[in-house]
């Protein structure tokens, strides 16, 4: 291979190998674009989008001004509409100025690193994570540390942050509901969290900053509530994507927002900080047509219900057939125990028979794979006979020392 061709920076991202396998030399590497498979894989839509969506999104299109397609930073119009939504849902008054426009959590999350760390400053995140929390910290120049959320629970364990924290420790990532468990955590775990960062924060003189993944906190079962960990801490980072929400993640739409309970004079020298980090990280705000349409689109969600009919038939059909599987309170993913200690081995059996699903170790989960709910319910039909002939076959299959 020809040396320098590409920078060290980026090549020292990967490093997720089990992830590197999946998306280069996998059955579904090969296979993705088939017609006629049953693609568990990944958080994208296998339905036609939301008629509202596409609506809003030509009506919003027409030019009402000369300078409708303008740059656009945060415009005060949508920091309205997702101030106004947060205290609908919520009863909390975030302040319009408060809220970032961000091209969704991706660039809520890259940003927030560039405002409130400095290189070589530790950041923690917590394992099973959403692939890209490491790459985004390492590309801050910022160390990553990782704490373990116990299988099969995957419960928050205040006490081991705790013991992870130093004094070069500036931020924790949390992610509630959590992909890939659909863990939300609870009210005590928050309120645990918050006093080990407070105290942390005090005993080493800086304010240790909660960035908190909300990503999927309008995906919620069984009439559950979100307590967002933003109400227990106050210098926290709210960050939100739409694209769970509306099920359009190809359509970059999120925010960042911060608490009113953070002081007023930390607040003011972060409003001006994260617009900076925005243009330099090549203007990740919403185009401006998508913050045109954001007080229609705020307003449309995919069928939740539906969603959780579609867990309900998995869980079922699942458990029936012998599989051990998370109950997710949240999120739109199954968490299920792979019939073979080697999960990589099992999704390719899967893949054999044309359903594709990903390997746990992907996300720091071996011996797990995880099921996306956004399959269509004709990809589950054809789904779970397989499923079921499967484990049968892994069973057969000789024990690998
Ligand atoms: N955080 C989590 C936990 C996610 O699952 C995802 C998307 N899979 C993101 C952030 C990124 O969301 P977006 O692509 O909408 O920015």
């Amino acid at each position: 291979m020809e040396s320098n061709v590409v920078s060290h920076r980026v090549t020292h991202l990967i490093g997720n190998a089990a992830l590197a396998r999946f998306m280069a030399a996998s059955t579904w590497a090969r296979r993705q674009n088939e017609p006629g498979i049953a693609d568990f894989t990944l958080g994208n839509p296998n339905d036609m989008p939301l008629p509202a969506f596409t609506e809003a999104l030509q009506r919003w299109s027409v030019p009402r001004n000369a300078r409708w397609f303008a740059y656009k930073n945060s415009e005060p119009d949508a920091q309205a509409v997702i101030a106004a939504s947060l205290h609908e849902r919520r009863g909390v008054a975030f302040e319009p100025a408060d809220i970032a426009l961000t091209n969704g959590a991706f660039a809520g999350l890259a940003v927030s690193f560039l405002t409130v760390t400095d290189p070589g400053d530790e950041v923690i995140f917590l394992s099973p994570p959403w692939f890209f929390y490491e790459p985004l910290i390492i590309a801050a120049n910022c160390t990553p540390v990782r704490v373990t959320l116990p299988p099969p629970g995957f419960d928050l364990d205040p006490n081991a942050i705790a013991a992870a924290i130093t004094p070069r420790t500036r931020a924790i990532i949390v992610n509630s509901p959590h992909n890939p468990s659909g863990r939300i955590y609870p009210p005590e775990a928050l309120t645990e969290l918050a006093r080990v960062l407070t105290d942390a924060s005090a005993r080493h003189g800086r304010p240790i900053y909660l960035l908190s993944d909300e990503a999927y906190c309008r995906i919620v079962y069984d009439g559950r509530s979100f307590p967002s960990p933003t109400a227990f801490y106050p210098y926290s980072i709210l960050i939100y994507t739409y694209g769970k929400t509306l099920l359009t993640p190809g359509q970059r739409l999120g925010y960042l927002a911060l608490p009113p309970e953070m002081p007023l004079a930390a607040r003011e020298q972060l409003r001006g900080a994260t617009m900076l980090a925005q243009f330099i990280t090549g203007h990740a705000f919403p185009n401006a047509l998508l913050q045109h349409a954001l007080g229609d689109l705020d307003k449309l969600s995919i069928d939740v219900g539906h969603l959780q009919r579609r867990r309900d038939r998995m869980v079922t059909a699942l458990g029936g057939t012998g599989y051990e599987v998370n109950l997710p309170e949240g999120t739109f993913y199954l968490l299920v125990r792979s019939p073979l200690g080697d999960d990589f081995a099992f999704t390719e059996l899967l893949a054999q028979r044309d359903v594709f699903v990903l390997p746990g170790s992907t996300a720091e989960c071996p011996g797990y794979f995880r099921i996306s709910l956004t399959a269509s319910d004709e990809m589950i039909d054809r789904a779970l006979p397989v499923f079921a002939a499967a484990i049968q076959e892994a069973a057969a299959a000789p024990v690998s020392s």
